[in-house]
C-alpha cells in the first residue's frame, strides 16, 4: 500500500550549489538519523561543501540549532517542513522526505466513512498527495475542502502535533476530515478542535479508520493528570528555549495566576525534556509550555505528571473540563 521513503535532495543541493556554501550543518530526526552518513557524503560529493552532522535531537522546523550556528554558514534540514514564522539566522534548506500512499485503494475503504463535504489533511510526508486525494474524492461526489493554516503552516491542509489551524480554518464547512498520515496524535487534536469525525488513512495499514475509540481513553487520561497536578505541592511551568517552542509569556502568565491561587509555582528554561531531567529537579508536577506532544503523546515516559496550558488552568479552577481544550500553539489566556 505504501512506498518507501523518498527524500529530495536534488533542490537542496541546488540552492546550497547556487550559495556556493562552504559549510554545511545536517540536522535530522531520530529516525532518520541512520541515513546522515549517506546524506552528509551525497551532499559534499555534490557541492563540495564540508557537512557537519549534529548530532543533538531534532524534532521539527521549531528546532533549530542555534548554539551550531557560528560554525556554518548554511543548515539543511531532513524529514520536516519549513515552520514560515520560526527564521533562524542562517540560510535553512529542507529536504522533504515524501511516502505515498496507494490513494485508490486506501480511498475505497474510506468513501463509506467520510460524510461531505470533507476536510482534507495531512502531516508533512503526505502534502505531495493532497490534490491528487482531492481530485479523486469529487470524483466520487464528494465536496472537498483544503484549508489555509496560520503562520506555523507552510502549506494549506498541513497540520502540526502543535497547529491545527488548517483544520479549523474549514471546520464550519465540513462534516468531516480525512487524515492522510501515520499514528492517531493527529486525528485525536483535529477531532477535540473541531469536534467532526477524523477518518485516517494510516500508510501503516490496509484500511481507513474512523479515530474515535481512543479519544474516551486519551481524556480518561488527561483527567488523571490534571488530578495530580491539583494534589502537587510543587508545580514548575518549563519553557523551551528552542526558538520555534519558546512561549515564555504564556509561562509568565501561568505562572502569575497559579501563584494568585496560592500554588507554588516556578518557571524552569530547558532545551530538551527528558525524564531524568525532571527527575533531577525534583518538582511534584510539570507543566509544559514546550511542544505539546510532550505532554500530550509522551506522557506515559515521565514519572512525574506532565500537563499542558490548559490542564493547568482546570487544575487551578480557571477552566471548567467541559471546556477543555488541547493544547496547541495559538493558547492563549
Ligand atoms: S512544536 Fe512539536 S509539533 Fe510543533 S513543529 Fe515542533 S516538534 Fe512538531
Amino acid at each position: 500500500m505504501v512506498e518507501t521513503l523518498r527524500l529530495e535532495i536534488d533542490s537542496a543541493i541546488d540552492e546550497l550549489t547556487k550559495m556556493k556554501t562552504k559549510t554545511v550543518l545536517l540536522q535530522m530526526p531520530s529516525g532518520l538519523k541512520r541515513k546522515a552518513q549517506e546524506i552528509a557524503d551525497e551532499i559534499r560529493n555534490r557541492t563540495g561543501a564540508e557537512v557537519l552532522i549534529s548530532g543533538d535531537s531534532c524534532y521539527g522546523a521549531c528546532d533549530l540549532p542555534d548554539s551550531s550556528l557560528r560554525f556554518v554558514d548554511a543548515v539543511v534540514q531532513v524529514g520536516h517542513s519549513p515552520i514560515p514564522s520560526v527564521r533562524c539566522s542562517k540560510p535553512m534548506i529542507f529536504i522533504r522526505a515524501k511516502i505515498s500512499i496507494d490513494l485508490k485503494k486506501a480511498l475505497e475503504s474510506a468513501v463509506h466513512l467520510l460524510k461531505s463535504p470533507v476536510g482534507l489533511l495531512s502531516t508533512a510526508q503526505h502534502l505531495h498527495q493532497l490534490q491528487e486525494t482531492k481530485s479523486m474524492l469529487e470524483e466520487k461526489g464528494f465536496r472537498v475542502f483544503i484549508g489555509p493554516g496560520s503562520g506555523r503552516i507552510e502549506e494549506d491542509g498541513h497540520i502540526l502535533g502543535c497547529d491545527y489551524s488548517s483544520a479549523k480554518s474549514v471546520s464550519d464547512s465540513v462534516e468531516s476530515f480525512l487524515l492522510l498520515g501515520g499514528g492517531r496524535f493527529h486525528a485525536i487534536g483535529a477531532r477535540l478542535l473541531t469536534g467532526k469525525p477524523v477518518i485516517i488513512i494510516d500508510p501503516e495499514r490496509e484500511t481507513a479508520v474512523l479515530e474515535d475509540t481512543d479519544i474516551d481513553r486519551f481524556m480518561r487520561r488527561r483527567f488523571a493528570i490534571i488530578q495530580k497536578i491539583k494534589q502537587a505541592e510543587s508545580l514548575a511551568i518549563i519553557v523551551s528555549s528552542k526558538v520555534g517552542q519558546d512561549r515564555i509569556l504564556l509561562a509568565q502568565r501561568l505562572s502569575k495566576l497559579a501563584s494568585q491561587k496560592n500554588r507554588n509555582c516556578s518557571i524552569v528554561i530547558m532545551d530538551d525534556l527528558s525524564p531524568e531531567k525532571l527527575l533531577n529537579l525534583g518538582f511534584d508536577a510539570y507543566i509544559s509550555t514546550a511542544c505539546p506532544r510532550i505532554a500530550l503523546d509522551d506522557a506515559d515516559r515521565y514519572e512525574k505528571p506532565v500537563g499542558t496550558t490548559s490542564e493547568l488552568l482546570v487544575a487551578i479552577g480557571l477552566m471548567d473540563w467541559e471546556n477543555y481544550k488541547i493544547d496547541e500553539w495559538g493558547f492563549s489566556i
